[in-house]
């Protein structure tokens, strides 16, 4: 719930000029990770991938992925960018429980590729989004709170570290601000990166899976009222996971400034967490100043000096952007650019171009895919497969990404829910103990809060089963 007071969009809109800016993480598909050996398959037992460079074991020294350096240097002059001819890395200084170091290897104000754009078409026109830098640093690990209702540390009884994604490659990729999108801000925000992941798939370079964490965004927004020559205070709206939260959380943003502006107040400069469930955005901490963090070059890593001749093999091997090639099969195959949009939202492009190949025409590869698809979704359930066809079409994401994301799978992976079940028992050891004294009839509360934390996905017998089996 929110107890912000909103202006309706359309009204905002008529006093206030949006502009936008994305800042978004992409995990890199390395086969290890950025300063050390350790694999970095995701899903893996807690801790099984670790060594002391990624524990930050005193005495431990990074050596740098040159395979990280490689597809960062793709991304860059995919995206347009200058890369650098020399650069290096950074410390940012601060404490977190998931960064053993107490600080994270970035890049600060030397990144590898700078001053780039990309073009999203948005509503039948062209929008040229100005890409700032494209730099390379290091993921943390993840905290799991266990016993709160919320999953958040606040009123969780303890919390456990998993260091497995800590040390994996991330690129950030940070725009310019993109002023002139007008009421399309929020569809810009969400096609943008739509653009960027399909680009970034094509590149092959990280497998984009927004529900796994591999992209994530985080969404900065300010409004300005019409006509004014200076722009108004961002928040920036810290990683929002699908991309119909990007889009849902630059509207929220929109009609809650609007509201703060329209009653004389000033917008305060500070990260805001999005709600997935309410498509509310409340606010987190204020904005830290690059100063806070205290960046100095990182003395254990040697310069990044990336010869010329590397970087023009790298630019001479990159493959068709999406965009170029949606264009080029479009008018070979005379399709509607609504048509286009449907199978390139639908995943399906590979696969129409695959059916044309093998002698069929355009039109009933494109009509056969469709249906196919449809038909495929509908085996598992026409209430759910409806919901994710007219998400795919809508564009937020490919099947498995709007299943994900709108929590529409039946939980069945036994490691989430058996997670979920000893979270259950550890936050109600009452109930447990009875259990375990044999009244099993006490069960159900233990059932309803595992329910509750998959968000009804599970299937209930098997995790009663699963409980009794725990407590016996
Ligand atoms: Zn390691």
């Amino acid at each position: 719930m929110t107890t912000d007071t909103l202006v309706p969009y359309s009204e905002a809109m008529e006093r206030y000029e949006p502009v936008i800016g994305l800042e978004t993480h992409v995990e890199l598909g390395t086969r290890t990770k950025m300063f050390c050996g350790c694999v970095t398959t995701f899903g893996a037992e807690p801790n099984s991938q670790v060594c002391p460079v990624c524990l930050g074991l005193p005495g431990s020294l990074p050596v740098v992925n040159r395979m990280a350096i490689e597809y960062t240097i793709r991304i860059g002059l995919a995206m347009n960018c200058t890369i650098a001819e020399w650069c290096r890395f950074a410390r940012k200084n601060y404490f977190y429980p998931d960064m053993p170091k107490n600080f994270q290897i970035s890049q600060y104000d030397e990144p590898l590729c700078t001053d780039g754009w990309l073009d999203v078409g948005v509503n039948g026109r062209t929008v040229r989004v100005g890409i700032e830098r494209v730099h390379l640093e290091e993921d943390t690990g993840k905290s799991l709170h266990v016993g709160g209702a919320t999953g958040r540390i606040h009123g969780a009884e303890y919390s456990l570290v998993d260091y497995n994604r800590a040390g994996i490659p991330l690129v950030e990729i940070v725009t310019k601000p993109i002023p002139g999108t007008g009421a399309d801000a929020p569809v810009a925000a969400r096609l943008y990166v739509t653009e960027l992941r399909d680009l970034l798939r094509s590149l092959h370079v990280s497998d984009v899976r927004m529900e796994e964490g591999s992209l994530r965004c985080d969404v900065n927004t300010s409004l300005a009222p019409r006509g004014s020559a200076a722009w108004g205070t961002r928040t920036e709206t810290k990683n929002v996971n699908s991309l119909r939260s990007v889009e849902r959380a630059v509207l929220f943003e929109i009609e809650r400034q609007a509201a703060v502006l329209d009653a004389g107040g000033r917008v305060k400069q500070e990260t805001r967490h999005f709600h997935e469930n309410t498509g509310t955005t409340t606010a987190g901490r204020s904005k830290e100043e690059a100063q806070d963090y205290r960046y100095f070059p990182e003395p254990d890593l040697v310069p990044v000096a990336p010869p010329a001749e590397w970087v023009e093999q790298i630019r001479a091997a990159l493959p068709e952007p999406p965009s170029a090639r949606r264009a080029r099969l479009r008018a070979e195959w005379d399709l509607s650019e609504a048509d286009m949009t449907a199978l390139s939202n639908a995943g399906a492009l590979d696969l129409v171009a695959e059916t044309v190949a093998a002698g069929a025409s355009p039109a009933d590869a494109r009509k056969w895919w469709l249906g196919e698809l449809a038909r495929l979704a509908n085996e598992d359930g026409t209430e759910l497969s409806r919901q994710v066809i007219d998400a795919v079409l809508a564009g937020e994401g490919d099947p498995d990404e709007v299943v994900k994301a709108r929590g529409l799978a039946v939980v069945s992976d036994e490691s989430a829910l058996t997670k979920a079940v000893d979270e259950a028992i550890a936050a109600n050891p009452d109930i447990a103990a009875r259990v375990r004294e044999g009244r099993v009839a006490a069960v159900g509360p233990l059932v309803g809060a595992v329910m509750k934390a998959t968000r009804g996905q599970a299937d209930a017998a098997r995790v009663r089963e699963l409980i009794l089996r725990r407590l016996s």
